[in-house]
């Protein structure tokens, strides 16, 4: 049975991306859950986390855990932040320079793609390629999650919702969906 690696970006003392009280960590950590809930109830699929609470986890652990639990896709959720208020948007990252460059880069357009479709509301950024630890150095298609900007008020808006964290999980566990029916 196929088995989905979720992980939730940051955690304990790495907030991750902050504005004011809104914490790249905690915002992460529950569409994770969200994602994970999901396709489990509407798929039946195996679904596993890398952290389900405010832990600490280096960058390795994530992969070694991916490793460990025998994961057939990774999947790592983050938020993005920039200097000005003006950059928002969605994105999905793929490595091209992984073991699995191109079931990633289907995993990560299925996902930009489902994603997008439920967040009409958002600027799509698009898939791109990047070599973040957790995507270059997994040991299965990866793909990396920007969910929007925690410094766009756009984006913050979105990020804040409940409503919006769910439709942005929705989406992202049917780009998953979508993976898994044609791999597995
Ligand atoms: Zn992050």
């Amino acid at each position: 049975m196929t088995v989905i690696v979720l992980d939730a970006g940051h955690g304990g003392r790495d907030p991750g991306a902050v504005n004011g009280s809104l914490y790249e960590k905690t915002i992460v950590l529950d569409v994770t859950k969200r994602v994970e809930t999901y396709l489990r109830s509407k798929y039946g699929y195996q679904v596993r986390l890398t952290r389900s609470t405010d832990v600490y986890l280096t960058l390795d652990q994530r992969v070694q855990t991916a490793k460990t639990l025998r994961g057939n896709l990774f999947v790592s959720l983050h938020t993005n932040a920039a200097t000005t208020p003006y950059a928002k948007g969605v994105e999905t990252f793929y490595s091209s320079s992984s073991a699995h460059s191109g079931k990633s880069r289907v995993l990560a357009t299925n996902i930009q793609s489902n994603l997008m479709g439920n967040m009409s509301g958002m600027t799509s950024r698009g898939v791109k390629t990047a070599n973040y630890y957790v995507i270059r150095y997994n040991t299965m298609p990866s793909a990396l999650v920007e969910l929007g900007f925690i410094s766009s008020p756009q984006d913050v808006t979105h990020l804040r919702s409940n409503a919006s964290r769910q439709r942005m999980a929705e989406g992202i566990a049917e780009g998953i969906a979508q993976y898994v029916h044609a791999y597995h």
